[in-house]
């Protein structure tokens, strides 16, 4: 990674958020918001909610917007007297690309829900412009690809969910043959108290009621699982260039820790906050700069507790699972991610009971044979493939 560039106030930071209506979006905005001289928007891309696309626009004076969704893109064209005069509005894939390579942007923050995200990753290491990732599932199916543009590029990847800001934080000044392990904190999700016998009965509603973090529904479903730290401890993996038994996880209710950074002397370095995104993104976009942002930081006029409880892998398989995936390398981790997105999908929409989903990830990745890709499309061929199976096994 290059050094980064000083911060000035002088010349603002131009940044393209792909996913601005979703949690990671909201919460970008709060803190575009809070440092109008520091920070820009200059282009904002969404799947497919247009109407909330121009609410932004309008509110931060964005030129550049884009829909994913073609419906909604035809919908966006039909009503472009609802964005600011001059607006270029762009649709599909190729919008994404186009609006990650907007020559006037400095950085790229990646917001949107699942793999979608890749290309236009790849198409902003591509252009040079500093990559900050909030979806994880690109280094998941991609890590080896991702990592490699942005070493040629020589441009950074900033981390932007909260475990992997909170590493970057204490990596820094650090060498990295110094880090003996890195062990990222798990809330538990919505199930963390409930006895293993219970879990057959879990419905969609009781999984979606997170006790700490409000996210979109894939995200807290994966919270309930685990797969959430699954996906986090090989996004770790691919980030901070490290084996997959350097990676680990630990149960913490209270989601004030993010991580802990172990080093070869066996010292600890772990980062507080409270469970607000606003910190990490703040972070990732005016780094090294430290600035009062939207959010204040801890209260310690009141009495609070921090608790950490080893993971019970046999009530947790989709942590042991996503760890197997990490070991075997290849295109595992990417059958993972593709198997466990159609298993949520279907047990959201009341199709498949909560423990099915590892049961349906098991089988996928029991019945697809491993090889190192050789290319993107070889990547993408295999998650469809995984999907394809998933779909008949769920
Ligand atoms: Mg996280």
């Amino acid at each position: 990674m290059a050094a980064p560039a000083p911060a000035t106030s002088a010349r603002r930071k131009r940044i393209v958020l792909l996913g601005a209506t979703g949690s990671i979006g909201e919460n970008t905005l709060r803190v575009v918001a809070a440092h109008p001289d520091r920070l820009e928007l200059v282009g904002i891309a969404a799947r497919g909610n247009w109407e909330k696309l121009a609410a932004i626009a309008h509110r931060f004076g964005v030129r550049h917007v884009g829909l994913f969704d073609d419906t909604a893109f035809a919908a966006a064209r039909a009503s472009a007297a609802s964005y600011p005069p001059g607006t270029t509005i762009v649709g599909g894939l190729a919008g994404l690309v186009e609006l990650a390579q907007l020559p006037e942007a400095d950085v790229v923050l990646v917001a949107v829900v699942g793999t979608t995200g890749l290309e236009p990753a790849l198409a902003a290491l591509a252009a040079g412009k500093d990559l900050a990732l909030a979806s994880k599932e690109i280094l998941v199916l991609a890590g080896t690809f991702v990592m490699a543009a942005a070493r040629r590029q020589g441009v950074r990847l900033l981390p932007v969910d909260s475990e992997h800001n909170a590493v970057f934080q204490c990596l820094q000044g650090h060498p990295g043959a110094a880090v003996r392990r890195i062990v990222l904190t798990a809330s538990g999700g919505a199930f963390r108290d409930w006895p293993a016998d219970k879990l057959r009965d879990a419905t969609p509603a009781d999984a979606l009621k997170h006790p700490n973090w409000s996210m979109g529904p894939k995200i807290t479903v994966d919270s309930a699982t685990l797969a959430n730290k699954g996906l986090e401890l090989i996004e770790a993996r691919w980030l901070f260039d490290l084996r997959p038994e350097q990676c680990q996880a630990v149960l913490h209710p209270q989601s004030i820790v993010h991580c802990l950074v172990e080093f070869a002397d066996g010292a600890m370095l772990s980062h507080l906050s409270p469970p607000s995104m606003t910190f990490p993104i703040q972070h990732a976009l005016l780094h090294p700069e430290r600035v009062p942002g939207p959010d204040l930081g801890l209260d310690l006029s009141k009495s609070f507790g921090l608790e950490f409880r080893p993971v019970d892998e046999d009530r947790f398989p989709m942590l042991r699972l996503a760890r197997q995936t990490m070991t075997a390398g290849g295109v595992a981790s990417a059958i993972y991610n593709a198997a466990n997105e159609v298993a949520v999908a279907r047990f959201l929409a009341g199709r498949i009971p909560f423990l099915a989903i590892p049961r349906v990830v098991e089988h996928t990745l029991g019945r697809i044979s491993n090889f190192e890709p050789a290319d993107l499309p070889a990547v993408r061929a295999v998650d469809a493939e995984a999907r394809r199976l998933a779909e008949t096994l769920a």
